[in-house]
């Protein structure tokens, strides 16, 4: 998608600390952390959301998820880490490319807030 600020960040257009690269999904630093470790995996498929993902096909969403794992452990966070994926206005959303939030190094307590 042209005008897309993900899309760009994977095609390497807009830099981005990328932490890693698969065939189907990049994951790079937040630019604005909130946690020690604060990591975004995106698909190199353009979607907008959750919802949309699973209407066009749910292996990227699978692909997305699996990915947050490989980087919760590639970042060395066996203690635990949260994985968050916001979706829509109401749940804070502000980038309209799927991406999941994964943080770790510090406490994350429960309920959110
Ligand atoms: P969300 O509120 O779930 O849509 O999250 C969007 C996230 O993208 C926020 O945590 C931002 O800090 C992050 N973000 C925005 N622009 C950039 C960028 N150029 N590079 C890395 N992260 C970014």
């Amino acid at each position: 998608m042209n005008d897309c600020l993900f899309c760009k960040i994977a095609a390497g257009e807009i830099p981005a600390t990328i932490v890693d690269r698969t065939e189907t999904t990049v994951a790079f630093r937040d630019v604005a952390p909130v946690s020690p470790t604060h990591v975004l995996v995106v698909p190199t498929t353009h979607v907008a959301n959750l919802d949309e993902a699973l209407a066009v096909d749910p292996a990227i969403a699978a692909d997305v998820i699996t990915q947050c794992a490989r980087v919760a452990e590639m970042e060395g966070l066996a203690d635990g880490y949260r994985v968050v994926i916001n979706t829509g206005s109401l749940a804070g959303q502000t980038v309209h490319h799927l991406h999941a939030h994964v943080l770790g190094g510090r406490a994350h307590h429960w309920p959110p807030g």
